[in-house]
């Protein structure tokens, strides 16, 4: 198989025939081998009957029907678990985003990338409660993590299929995905891709998105950083805390000492203790991410590195440069 679509779907009753008859066209004219992994994230309209009916007649839709609504993020990990594909192309299942523009993407996949995310440049949503929230939020997520990005909520991106398997996605994660593969080493590429206004339905999110978004932030970028040396950011920390603690200290005794000032009533000797106390909690918090990173990358065949070629290795290349744990399955 060499491109797998997926799309998650959550109440989208009249949107799923026209976006069948949208994509029908589009992968007719890609001369590649193509399914469509739909996950229905626990509608509650007749959006599955829909994609059931639908998939009677064509085998190359696939769905996957969640028992609940368990979110976009979660929707798309399993859409990437189930496809087949050589490369995965993720969209929305609203309409908003135009498959016109997969064949594009892929053209920029074929040039070398690992994956390509699509920016939004002439948004159709509302600019207030959507498009200015997003625009900060780009700003502030480019800016922290250092990775130039102007559209991270746009759903529709390529990527290839051992890099978004190596994703893992949870909470609002799905937004991160070209952040996260970047850090995996992926070779990264943005295109401008179409925007159009929601016809049918409604929207999921609101204006509280953001706060989530900007919790993932803090998620994300401690991942990136500090995730396999958590005492680095912890003992740091620890250790201006010990230094705190240690000048207010010798300010107690000398402010005792030179000009008798009694110590209990010297705030400074607060400082001094809370300071110690900060310390020891900071330095455990790194000794628990110490260990938690141990588990972490020991018992779930993680790695921390990502390899992208192996030469005159025996067996298949490939099958070598994925995880242990997933050759044996
Ligand atoms: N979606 C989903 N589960 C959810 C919320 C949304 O599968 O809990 C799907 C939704 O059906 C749509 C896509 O994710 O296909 C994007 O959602 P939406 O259009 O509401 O987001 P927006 O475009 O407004 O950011
Ligand atoms: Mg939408």
């Amino acid at each position: 198989m060499d491109v797998s679509i997926v799309i998650p779907v959550y109440n989208e009753r009249e949107n799923i025939p026209l976006l069948y008859a949208q994509l029908d066209r589009v992968l007719a004219e890609l001369d590649r081998s193509c399914e469509v992994v739909i996950v229905d994230d626990g509608s509650t309209d007749d959006s599955f009957a829909r994609l059931r009916e639908l998939a009677q007649f064509d085998p190359r839709l696939k769905v996957v029907r969640f028992r609940r609504n368990f979110g976009q993020t979660a929707a798309m990990q399993a859409g990437i678990h189930y496809a087949s594909g050589d490369v995965i192309v993720t969209m929305d299942g609203d309409l908003q985003n135009d498959p016109q523009d997969i064949q594009m993407m892929l053209a920029k996949i074929d040039e070398g990338f690992d994956l390509v995310h699509g920016w939004r440049k002439d948004r159709q949503d509302p600019w207030l409660n959507r498009r200015l929230p997003s625009l900060l939020a780009n700003r502030l997520i480019s800016w922290v993590t250092g990775f130039p990005i102007h559209d991270l909520g746009c759903t529709l991106k390529a990527v290839r299929r051992e890099v978004a398997r190596e994703l893992e996605l949870y909470g609002e994660m799905h937004r991160f995905i070209p952040i996260l593969a970047h850090a995996r080493g992926a070779r990264c590429a943005e295109v401008v891709t179409r925007h159009h206004a929601r016809q049918f339905g409604r929207t999921k999110y609101g204006i509280s998105r953001t706060t989530r978004v900007i919790l993932d932030l803090m998620t994300v970028k401690y991942i990136l950083t500090y995730s396999a040396s958590p005492m680095k950011l912890f003992g740091a920390v620890g250790l201006c805390c010990v230094l705190l603690s240690g000048v207010a200290g010798l300010g107690t005794l000398g402010m005792k000492l030179l000009d008798a000032v009694d110590m209990t009533g010297n705030p400074l000797l607060l400082l001094t203790v809370f300071a110690m106390l900060a310390a020891i909690q900071f330095f455990s918090l790194g000794l628990l991410g110490e260990v938690n990173a141990r588990i972490y990358y020991g018992s779930r065949d993680k790695q921390h590195y990502a390899v992208r070629e192996l030469l005159n290795f025996p067996g298949e290349a490939e099958d070598l440069a994925v995880l242990p744990s997933r050759r044996a399955a």
